[in-house]
């Protein structure tokens, strides 16, 4: 048996440890509201965790989940930290959106404990998460993806070398940052149809044959935003996180990019009217409110 540690049971990161809980790994969780973990374990095998560092304390593989790298950082340093106990040989993979300089300052202070870290954020949503087929990015060195490749295929389906590591986590906020232009933008184009008296539903199924569609149009605003469902899975307030993660990047390596800067801006103002824990597609609503229409 493979012994593993996972570390943050929140929306996309309860599913990928229920991967875990499976032959031939040994898994030991800890999540930060304890109610949450306890819940975990009354339905899947696995031991909770007092701590961090309780957690990790046997662990051959760490699995972190978190919002960000600073939690990540949190959960390392902090009090019960995992630096407290994290075994020499042990390799942490952390599936969190993370932020480059912050993973590549992380695994130099592992490995100078000899601990080896890549970062590998996912995506593909809740829903590829439950089916086991999430798409993995990671950064890092090859002979220790070798070590911990049966964790990762546990939960990924694609897995991709991004790069050393950081590399995982640039890929990963590049994206998000392409997902939130296109929620944005489509909500506009949308918004000026209804307007001009095109039932979005003609207009999207229009768009869905032609050269402007993309994931938003053909599953995001129909499944969620037309119906009015807007189910949580992703929060909004993480989507902000990784648009900032983007524009940080282009701005230390010199890329002007006016329209994710943008993108940027407008997330921060759907955040701060929508708060912490709405999904990530409800941004459409400034755009609604702004400009007095439904897309519906
Ligand atoms: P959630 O917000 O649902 O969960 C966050 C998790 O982090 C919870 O377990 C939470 O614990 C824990 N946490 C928050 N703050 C701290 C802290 N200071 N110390 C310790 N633990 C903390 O996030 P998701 O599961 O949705 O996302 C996790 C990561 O995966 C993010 O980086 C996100 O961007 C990324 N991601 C998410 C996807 C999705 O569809 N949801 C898709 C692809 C990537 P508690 O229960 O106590 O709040």
């Amino acid at each position: 048996m493979m012994k593993v540690a996972f570390i943050g049971l929140g929306d996309i990161g309860s599913l990928i440890a229920a991967h875990l809980t499976r032959d031939p790994f040994d898994l030991t969780v800890w999540n930060r509201t304890v109610s949450r973990a306890e819940k975990f374990v009354a339905s899947h095998r696995a031991r909770v965790a007092a701590s961090p560092s309780d957690a990790v304390k046997d662990a051959q593989v760490v699995v972190t989940c978190l919002p960000s790298s600073v939690e990540v950082e949190a959960v390392l340093h902090g009090e019960g930290g995992m630096l407290q106990s994290l075994k020499k040989g042990a390799v942490l993979i952390d599936c969190t959106s993370g932020d480059p300089p912050t993973s590549r300052s992380i695994a130099a202070e592992l490995g100078g404990r000899g601990v080896e870290f890549i970062d590998a954020p996912v995506s593909g949503g809740t829903t590829a998460a439950k089916a086991g087929a999430l798409t993995v990015m990671w950064g890092g060195e090859i002979t220790v993806f070798e070590r911990v490749k049966s964790v990762i295929e546990a939960f990924g389906k694609k897995i991709i070398h991004a790069g050393p590591v950081g590399a995982g986590d640039a890929l990963k906020a590049v994206n998000n940052a392409l997902l939130a232009v296109h929620i944005l933008s489509t909500a506009e184009g949308l918004a000026v149809l209804v307007k001009a008296g095109v039932d979005p539903k003609v207009a999207l199924d229009v768009i869905n044959a032609s050269s402007g569609r993309s994931n938003s149009s053909e599953n995001l605003i129909p499944q969620r935003v037309l119906t009015r469902a807007f189910p949580r899975t992703f929060r909004l307030a993480l989507l902000d996180k990784d648009i900032g993660i983007a524009s940080v990047l282009a701005d230390d390596l010199g890329v002007k990019t006016p329209i994710i800067s943008l993108t940027a801006e407008r997330f921060h103002a759907a955040r701060e009217m929508l708060g912490e824990d709405v999904d990530h597609v409800e941004a459409v609503r400034i755009i609604e409110q702004e400009n007095g229409v439904e897309i519906k």
